[in-house]
């Protein structure tokens, strides 16, 4: 079955106590039980809930995996899956992963003896060359962000699994639909369902898919005995943004391409980020791994001047953090995600103060075109 079938018929889209064709919003705390020696498969919703458990097969479904499950927020989802480590663990992580993770790994994991390695994941080498006795997994994102840098799967995930490390991949910026690193040999999938998954702007998730059962049995101790659930209620909101995936993400990958496309020939720009650029340093290897460049893309104005012209005068782009949603969102790392770091950090990681990043939404892209010539000034 294609994936975009599978969207809409992956065995967890009916009721089975109704036929309802949506999963009714089961909002419940808990469950009556009939005998107290044979109690029911639900007891309390942070142990179980039908509308999140539609959720939860639904992605691991998506990912190819053996379950999943879902979370209150993306760094929900990434802090109960760092917390099946245990003191004492080594951990290489991505120097450009996203800031939150980069937040709780160096400001809060490491307080409880998790060690952390951040690495340039672009050359695997780095990987194999900062590995330890302890080294327990690698974290990764591809694309990063804001630069949509690239690093091989497949060469991270071998040379992981000649060490017998665990190999986590955060997907957000690809969704299921355009890269599955499972089926590539990774052992955990993290998405914050905020973004591509949700689609819409209006709510926060996190959802996990794992390759096996002894993971899921680790992954669902953690997220009943801490409980980060996902609500019934957002549940919902995701089982209905997933349905419509595959052709949102076909028209904002395509108005992508296109933007990236235009972007390159305008004498006012001077550097455009975009995997699905032959141009790009990582094509190749993302073209291998991934079906499509994805919607998001960054690109460096000719000044800073240029570049905040931009963002105040842009009318069809949100100015806004987050991506993903219907509407196209235009942020500045500098002065938004990335403002946090010192100055020799942004300057690592490539994070000037004429870089823009945009999430392309469902906007036509001619009208794009025209409203980003006015706010840069082009005519
Ligand atoms: C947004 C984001 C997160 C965090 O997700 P929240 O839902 O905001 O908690 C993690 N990873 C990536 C790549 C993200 O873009």
């Amino acid at each position: 079955m294609k994936f975009g079938t599978k969207l809409i018929h992956n065995g967890n889209e009916i009721d089975k106590q109704t036929g309802a064709i949506n999963i009714p919003i089961y909002q419940t705390s808990t469950y009556h039980q009939t005998d107290v020696d044979n109690q029911g498969k639900y007891d309390y919703s942070r142990s179980g809930n039908p509308t999140r458990e539609a959720l939860e097969n639904t992605i691991a479904v998506l990912e190819g995996g053996t379950r999943g499950f879902a979370f209150s927020s993306g760094m929900a989802a990434t802090s109960s899956v760092l917390s099946i480590f245990s003191s004492g663990d080594h951990i290489i992580v991505g120097h450009d992963v996203y800031g939150g993770t980069y937040r709780i790994t160096s400001s809060f994991f490491n307080k409880f003896g998790i060690e952390i390695t951040y690495v340039d994941m672009t050359d695997p080498d780095n990987v194999k060359n900062n590995m330890k006795p302890n080294t327990k997994a690698v974290f990764l994102e591809t694309p990063s962000n804001p630069l949509l840098k690239i690093t091989d799967l497949k060469a991270v995930i071998k040379l992981a699994k000649e060490h017998d490390l665990l190999v986590i991949v955060d997907n957000t910026f690809m969704s299921p639909y355009l890269q599955q690193p499972l089926q590539l040999g990774a052992d955990i999938v993290i998405h914050s369902a905020t973004k591509f998954l949700g689609g819409h702007s209006d709510v926060l998730s996190g959802l996990v898919a794992v390759k096996d059962d002894a993971l899921a049995k680790k992954i669902y101790f953690v997220q009943n005995a801490f409980g980060a659930v996902l609500g019934p209620q957002d549940s919902w909101l995701i089982l209905r943004g997933i349905k419509t995936l595959k052709v949102r993400l076909d028209y904002q990958s395509t108005s992508a391409a296109r933007l990236a496309d235009w972007l390159l020939g305008q004498y006012k720009i001077s550097k455009v980020y975009y995997p699905g650029l032959s141009s790009h340093p990582g094509n190749s290897i993302h073209m291998s791994q991934a079906i499509n460049g994805g919607a998001v893309l960054s690109f460096k104005t000719d000044t800073e001047e240029t570049a905040k012209k931009f963002m105040k005068r842009v009318t069809l782009a949100a100015v806004a953090v987050s991506l993903g949603g219907v509407e196209t969102i235009a942020s500045y790392p500098y002065k938004m995600s990335h403002a946090s770091l010192p100055q020799t950090e942004k300057d690592a990681l490539g994070v000037t103060s004429n870089l823009i990043r945009l999430s392309l939404g469902l906007e036509d892209p001619d009208d794009l075109i025209a409203d980003f010539s006015k706010a840069l000034e082009l005519i």
